[in-house]
């Protein structure tokens, strides 16, 4: 399962990994330094995809890296 997450003050969305706790950013976003908004979605693999072609969540561009390696999954 993927979690796509927005943080406020933070431009782009992520990707969050829940089954891989060494690596739950691919690009090591590091969710500690900011204050996640509301807005992140429990999505399958299938389902974010999606998502990530629209850029569907609330107006957000989505980390690149982050990105690549769901596709490389
Ligand atoms: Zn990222």
């Amino acid at each position: 399962m993927y979690t796509l997450k927005r943080f406020e003050k933070v431009e782009l969305a992520h990707i969050f990994n829940e089954n891989n706790p060494d690596k739950r950013y691919a690009c090591g976003f590091d969710e500690s330094k900011y204050k996640m908004e509301k807005s992140s979605l429990k999505l399958d693999l299938s389902k974010i995809r999606i998502a990530v072609a629209k850029s569907a969540n609330a107006n957000s561009a989505i980390c690149g890296i982050c990105v690549g390696a769901l596709y490389s999954n």
